[in-house]
């Protein structure tokens, strides 16, 4: 082949894989050595030793440990702010076997705390009796890198003054397996100067101000839409959208990494990958899953693609923007439940977030359909001034469009039907079953019996600590100044609904805090290509790869602890590269 050929042969291959990728999505795993190879007419508008991309958990900790290692960084993120939805966020990261606990005298142990890992996270695959506890090599390798590093991480962090933490104290998300020794203690959250709790805000603000007089170039509204390689295949730079629409070309004379986010805001991704509809997400709108895309032509393996850092959205929120402030983390409220279109409970309400976006996703194969798609919080109008503010529920004296509201269970059926009805041009015509009101009678009986006694017989709602934690502890809002009876127990998740109206109901339906799938990483967060060797150059972390979560969701912070834990690790690991040839 001649010089002429190869290239035009290259730059064809290459606008091949672009124009597959764009028109599917995502399925095209093309991409070899000969994508994004260079020829000698780059004109490179920056450089740096380290090219980080976004500006959230991953990325900033990533840009931190460069300057840790004496490299010189340019952030690159697509939006005019930094902080991504870490910014938005609550602010834990999970740690096991942190500082907080070893001073405690509670005991983290490393095998217990990966067997814990692994039976939340891959529950199907969990197997005592096989190597890995019965997962893949490198997953088991990523869990135990995440052991191994994540509270060192917060301690070179907190010693170098980029953060400061404090223990939440919360229980993890599945308290109550035998395999979890310390169910309670890993959750970290952001400490405030004035000694309160910080929110992602502040967990942001930190890590931007320790490196606000560090060689660190934060170049904003550049939106990265490729990377380049030279002839060996190497990383040694990026494509960008600049603000003007033109492409500029960024040179990493050392690695490239990313921290860019899930794909929970691409409605194209989001069909393709997960299994069954999804509403919306708390996630910045720039959680486009670039990486994704960007990945897949450079030759990425994806994995973790199907799940999510699963959640609820109110409907009505969503179709306002797929983009919410935040989702339904926990239904609040003791006189409520969420039933489906036939009136019927489908979950237990107070069970946390991931495991509860999971109910919607139920599939009916004699009517073909999904019978939880929508689900209907039901509350009466104690909860509703008792628990005024907490969660989604309006502020005491205030209203909100979402918030359907009837004199009776039976004229509330009739109110959601219409309320359905008003929006079917945009969700489709949905129809409650001839049977919701029945359904649902015969259900608030069920649930009023078992509030009574304490138990729920359907779905053992406040039998394990972590309702009750994130009913009454976490977030949540029991006000004193309303006429309403406080809960005296013996469940106090649960308190009969009322024989009396008002009622009310509020449309839920499947989303998340963003995704957590993509380019699959190692332990060394180095981005592997299909034949599972790293593409020279490349790192990853934080909800733009496969997470080492899996499904699960290991307590509060699950997604800023890894996302810290492998931004820092990408970062070292990305200062200790060789430079790069050009060509
Ligand atoms: C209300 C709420 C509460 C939450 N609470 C918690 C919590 O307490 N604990 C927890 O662990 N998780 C929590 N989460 C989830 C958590 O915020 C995210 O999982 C986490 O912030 C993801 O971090 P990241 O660094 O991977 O990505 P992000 O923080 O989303 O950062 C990605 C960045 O990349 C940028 N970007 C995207 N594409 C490009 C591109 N092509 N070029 C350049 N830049 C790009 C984006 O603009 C963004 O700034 C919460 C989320 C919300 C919304």
């Amino acid at each position: 082949m001649t010089e002429v050929t190869k290239k035009f042969s290259m730059s064809t291959r290459r606008e091949f894989i672009r124009q597959t990728v764009s028109a599917t999505g995502v399925t095209a795993v093309a991409g070899n050595a000969s994508a994004g190879i260079s020829n000698n007419s780059r004109r490179w508008a920056r450089e740096a030793d380290v090219l980080v991309v976004g500006s959230g958990a991953a990325a900033l900790s990533a840009a931190i440990a460069v300057v840790q290692a004496g490299g010189r960084v340019i952030v690159v993120e697509g939006a005019p702010t930094i902080g991504g939805t870490t910014a938005k966020s609550a602010g834990a990261y999970w740690i096991p076997n942190n500082q907080f606990m070893r001073a405690a005298g509670t005991t983290d142990p490393k095998m217990d705390a990966i067997r814990y890992m692994v039976r939340d996270g891959f529950p199907a695959r969990y197997r005592e009796d096989l190597p890995n506890l019965g997962i893949e090599a490198n997953e088991f390798a990523l869990i135990e890198a995440y052991y191994d590093n994540s509270a060192k991480v917060i301690e070179s962090l907190e010693a170098a003054g980029a953060i400061r933490s404090v223990t939440a104290a919360v229980y993890d998300y599945f308290d109550h397996t035998d395999l979890n020794k310390a169910p309670r203690g890993r959750a970290l959250v952001p400490l405030k100067p004035d000694g309160t709790w910080g929110r992602g805000s502040e967990l942001v603000h930190q890590l931007k101000e320790w490196l606000a007089d560090k060689p660190v170039k934060f170049l904003l509204k550049h939106r990265v839409t490729g990377i380049e390689r030279n002839a060996k295949g190497e990383v040694i730079g990026l494509a960008a959208s600049d603000p003007k629409g033109d492409t500029v070309l960024l040179r990493a004379n050392k690695a490239v990494m990313f921290g860019t986010g899930g794909y929970s805001q691409n409605q194209q991704l989001l069909r393709c990958f997960q299994p069954g509809p999804i509403h919306g997400a708390c996630s910045v709108p720039a959680a486009q899953g670039d990486f994704v895309k960007i990945g897949i032509e450079v030759g990425a393996m994806l994995g973790n693609m199907a799940n999510a850092w699963r959640s609820q959205v109110i409907l009505e929120q969503a179709l306002q923007s797929p983009s919410v402030p935040m989702t339904l983390e926990i239904p609040p409220g003791d006189s409520m439940i969420l039933v489906n279109k036939y009136g019927r409970r489908v979950v237990d309400e107070k069970r946390n977030y991931n495991v509860r976006g999971r109910a919607h996703f139920v599939f009916d194969e004699t009517e073909n359909e999904y019978p939880n798609d929508l689900l209907f919080m039901i509350y009466d109008q104690r909860t509703a001034e008792l628990f005024a503010g907490d969660m989604l529920l309006p502020e005491p004296g205030t209203s909100a469009d979402f918030v359907i509201t009837a004199p009776t269970i039976a004229t509330l059926g009739q109110a959601i039907q219409q309320r359905l009805d008003t929006l079917a041009a945009r969700i489709g015509a949905r129809t409650l079953d001839a049977n919701f009101l029945t359904g649902l009678q015969q259900q608030i009986s069920q649930f009023n019996r078992d509030a009574k006694a304490g138990k729920d017989s359907q779905f053992k709602r406040g039998l394990y600590p972590y309702d009750g934690d994130w009913h009454k502890n976490v977030d949540s809002v029991e006000r004193t100044d309303t006429r309403w009876p406080h809960n005296p127990g013996p469940n106090f998740t649960m308190y009969p609904l009322s024989d009396n109206g008002p009622y009310h109901a509020i449309i839920v339906g499947a989303g998340m805090l963003d995704t957590n799938g993509g380019p699959i990483i190692n332990a060394r967060a180095q981005v592997l290509d299909t034949h599972g060797q790293p593409i020279p150059g490349l790192y990853g972390a934080g909800n733009c790869v496969a997470s080492p979560v899996g499904q699960g969701y290991w307590g509060a912070g699950s997604t800023l602890g890894p996302a810290l834990t492998f931004g820092t690790l990408a970062g070292r690991n990305a200062a200790a590269e060789s430079l790069k040839q050009d060509l």
